[in-house]
């Protein structure tokens, strides 16, 4: 996989370029950014510096939550602007319109290495649609396009891929790590390649699943989804997280496959409020119970399997994460991957929050900001984000 790498691109400085990031994330009730919900905007701080030492305008399009086309206020990117100002140790302009005359005469007045952010580009409507005219409006507002927003490449939208027709377009130093780590599992796996896929849905990833059956050596199942295949193989699963849809989907794949595994153990409670939970085997579930974590057997057998594997990629909660007592799954396969020899990869949401509540990102070779892209790119579907920035 080839991309027309930012590196390529020489004489910058002066250019007013227009950077995509992906900055969506969680703003706390104080309207502030929590230090372990950043690592979005961490992620990016090698290409903006790099703009600012090389002396380029910085002109940054955003998008934050789901504002459907108007201006909602508690959508504003300023709190995103704050904490990258934070991280830069560097004043931005955010400007508080995405297209209009502040914003021009605002970019006619920057500095080389000057820095602005437009306001959330989700307020208008075209966006979201992938609207040519919004592109180009957009689009006049710089001279070169870079897009290191791998998280959202995978919607057609105006500031993602329709602006690529425009300008000349290159992709950010995130988005190339992104698509080197992320294609080297698909392309050149280091073999034996574990997989560990969990969360809420099997229907959002059962793609996923399928493809690693053929291209993976082990596939560890966990959290909700693994029970919708536990009902499938006959194991009763009490009132937990299913999706009965699913079934003549998992039926068709091979269960006896030994390369797929199930927890064998886990933690029950009677309600999702539930603090505390009771440990069994996933035979004795009763009928009143939910599944809410995986258990210390299970752990034993997947940490068994990892340790044989010279390439991990993982995505997905094996357990209610939101409640502590039901995070110890997610939390002990953090650690044990953190521990391990091999080239570990991981991705998804809330997967990443529980690595970097623990501060073990450094310890992984990877960690992906993409969730839902992520899991299409590996499902091998073609980002439009990418359209104009992949060689081949
Ligand atoms: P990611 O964002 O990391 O890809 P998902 O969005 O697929 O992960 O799923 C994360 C959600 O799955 C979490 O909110 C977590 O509480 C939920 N989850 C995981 N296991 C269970 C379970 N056994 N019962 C209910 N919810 C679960
Ligand atoms: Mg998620």
């Amino acid at each position: 996989m080839k991309i027309k790498s930012l590196k390529e691109l020489k004489n910058i400085k002066g250019q007013r370029i227009l950077l995509r990031v992906d900055f969506n994330v969680p703003i706390s009730s104080g309207g502030k950014i929590d230090k372990s919900e950043d690592y979005r905007i961490v992620q990016t701080l090698p290409t903006i510096k790099y703009l600012i030492k090389n002396k380029a305008k910085i002109i940054i399009m955003a998008h934050l939550g789901r504002p459907d086309g108007k201006v909602v206020e508690a959508l504003r990117l300023d709190p995103v602007a704050v904490r990258l100002s934070h991280l830069l140790k560097k004043g931005i302009y955010k400007s508080q319109d995405i297209l209009g005359q502040e914003v021009e005469k605002h970019i006619s007045e920057m500095k080389d290495g000057d820095i602005l952010m437009l306001e959330n580009v989700r307020f208008d409507k075209r966006e979201e649609k992938g609207d040519k005219k919004f592109a180009q409006e957009l689009a006049k507002l710089g001279d070169i396009y870079i897009n290191d927003a791998f998280a959202v490449c995978h919607r057609d939208q105006a500031s993602v891929s329709t602006i690529a027709d425009y300008l000349p377009s290159y992709a950010g130093f995130l988005l190339e790590d992104e698509l080197n780590n992320l294609s080297a599992v698909i392309n050149k796996p280091i073999k034996p390649l574990t997989v560990i896929i969990g969360g809420a849905k099997i229907s959002t990833k059962i793609q996923l699943i399928k493809r690693f059956l053929t291209l993976a050596d082990s596939v560890l199942l966990g959290g909700a989804l693994a029970n919708t295949v536990l009902n499938v193989m006959g194991v009763t699963t009490g009132k937990s997280l299913v999706e009965p849809k699913m079934y003549p989907i998992i039926k068709k794949i091979k269960l006896t496959d030994n390369k797929l595994r199930v927890p064998v153990d886990g933690v029950m409670a009677k309600n999702y409020e539930a603090k505390i939970g009771r440990l069994d085997a996933l035979a004795d579930v009763r009928p009143e119970e939910l599944i809410l974590d995986i258990g210390p057997d299970t752990i034993k057998l997947y940490e068994k399997i990892i340790k044989s594997s010279k390439m991990v990629v993982w995505n997905g909660p094996m357990g209610l994460i939101e409640t502590p007592f039901f995070a110890k799954g997610t939390e002990d396969l953090v650690k044990i991957l953190a521990k391990s020899k091999a080239y570990t990869v991981a991705g998804g949401g809330e997967s990443v929050q529980v690595i970097r509540r623990l501060g073990l990102e450094k310890k992984f070779n990877f960690v992906s900001t993409g969730g839902g892209a992520m899991l299409e790119f590996l499902e091998g579907k073609k980002l439009p984000g990418l359209k104009k920035i992949l060689i081949k």
